[in-house]
């Protein structure tokens, strides 16, 4: 039989319901928390922040929630994405084990981020709303939410991390051509913003600070903006399974079923994208795949923080919730994967993490850039920052494997491209980059900051 190397699903495949992992978390998700109140947040509340379907989706308990005609449609720009087996980087490992990866670099902005941001614009359209806010770290995010409301004929103003917006403009020149606003954070065009300028006028910002922006913006707006997040939240995952449930099919196209599924975790949504559905597999129908989530060692939310009551932002002016975190006021290290530097983890991953559902590991930007390279040597694909995270457990895997003399299926998410990611990439080649060790000050420091909610746990 001729060697198979990419496994293309019709359009026809493309799925028509996402997977709800609600349905089948060992114990129901913690609501969120009002940020001032420490009470359980009201829907009202929320409905100043967010579309009401969206809201509607982080707690629905239904396990399949229709994917609505138009975002198919949009979807169809680029999905169903290819599966490939990596057959020229076995070769290169000389590893017994089978490698695949599913490729979402081919959506227009070259990354995973679409698969909701297109969803989410179609609800604010739906519910006659008219601009976004959010906030973006390297800028992928900030594309992707730029060009799905440009689709829906919505505004969208982003808040970018100030080193990223400084050092990385060519994203910043995608969202504007998309038609987006772009803002580097902290800006002066919020309280929260201001606070930290006053204190340090080259403050470099975070994620987290750049969330507060962007929720004070959707906040004060009277209804004119809504805030849109880009990962962490239950209806981000629920939206990216897309992923997964499309890998489900093409493993099948590929007669195999993988031993083990390896995202990278940054906030959570391209791992809980590829994973949850074989999570469902797992505990509905008796598989015993591991599935690994992969996050940096400079920022290592699920294998050294708490599992805790935290804000989801820097600032405290979002909900606290309970999650794998670092603490709300940890600036990691100024690590290129630019989208793992968040100091929290979506609820759903960290809750199973804690019931034991899935594990973690945590690599080093070196180990993960060498990795890259290796990958791009064989396959042809330099990935993204981010994404070499998983592409290097997924290489220890298969160097394990090989250790062990056993054949191993290995499936893992390639979330994005790194063709906007050169410079990083030219560092790593001229020797630039540095070994992080583990932050130990600072996240005690911002442990110390965790906010306290004693009832109802
Ligand atoms: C944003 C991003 C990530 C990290 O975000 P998650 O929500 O954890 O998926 C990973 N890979 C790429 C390519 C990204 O753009």
């Amino acid at each position: 039989m001729d060697k198979q190397t990419r496994f293309d699903l019709p359009e026809s495949a493309l799925p028509r319901a996402w997977y709800n992992i609600n349905a089948d978390l060992p114990s129901p998700l913690a609501p969120p928390r009002h940020p001032q109140t420490g009470a359980p947040v009201t829907p009202e509340f929320l409905e100043v922040l967010m579309p009401r379907a969206l809201i509607a989706q982080d707690a629905a308990s239904a396990a399949e929630i229709e994917i609505p005609e138009p975002v198919r449609e949009v979807y169809k720009l680029w999905r169903p994405t290819p599966l490939l087996r990596a057959r020229r980087l076995e070769a290169a490992l000389e590893t017994p084990a089978h490698i695949y990866y599913k490729y979402e670099g081919v959506s227009p902005v070259g990354s995973h981020k679409p698969n909701t941001a297109v969803a989410q614009a179609f609800y604010l359209e739906d519910e006659g709303g008219r601009a976004f806010t959010t906030e973006t770290g390297a800028g992928q995010w900030g594309s992707a939410l730029s060009m799905a409301c440009q689709f829906f004929g919505l505004g969208c103003e982003v808040y970018m991390v100030r080193v990223s917006y400084e050092q990385k403009p060519f994203r910043r020149f995608v969202m504007e051509s998309y038609g987006g606003s772009v803002y580097p954070s902290p800006s002066p065009r919020t309280a929260a913003g201001r606070a930290l300028l006053e204190r340090d006028p080259d403050h470099p910002g975070s994620l987290g600070i750049a969330i507060s922006e962007a929720i004070e913006m959707a906040a004060g707006s009277g209804g004119a903006k809504k805030y849109s997040a880009g990962s962490f939240l239950p209806h981000v995952l629920l939206h990216q399974t897309v992923i997964g449930l499309e890998a489900l099919q093409q493993m099948d196209l590929a007669g195999e079923y993988p031993d083990v599924v390896i995202g990278c975790a940054g906030g959570g949504s391209n791992f809980g994208g590829i994973a949850f559905p074989f999570v469902r597999e797992n505990l509905r129908h008796g598989r015993r795949t591991r599935i690994v989530a992969a996050e940096p060692s400079a920022c290592p939310t699920l294998t050294r923080g708490v599992y805790a009551w935290d804000y989801a932002d820097g600032a405290g002016m979002a909900p606290i919730i309970r999650m794998h975190t670092l603490g709300h006021g940890f600036v990691p290290p100024g690590i290129h994967a630019g989208g793992l530097r968040y100091h929290g983890m979506a609820p759903q991953v960290s809750a199973l993490l804690d019931a034991g559902l899935v594990e973690a590991v945590a690599i080093d930007q070196l180990d993960c850039f060498e990795a890259g390279v290796l990958f791009g040597r064989a396959e042809g694909i330099l990935p993204a920052p981010e994404s070499n995270h998983a592409v290097r457990a997924a290489i220890d895997e298969a160097l394990a494997a090989k250790a062990a003399g056993e054949k191993r299926v290995i499936l893992f998410n390639l979330s994005g491209h790194g063709n906007f990611d050169m410079a990083a990439y030219g560092r790593y080649m001229a020797g630039e980059l540095e070994r992080y060790d583990y932050p130990a000050e600072a996240v005690a420091a911002a442990m110390r900051e965790l906010p306290e909610i004693t009832d109802g746990d």
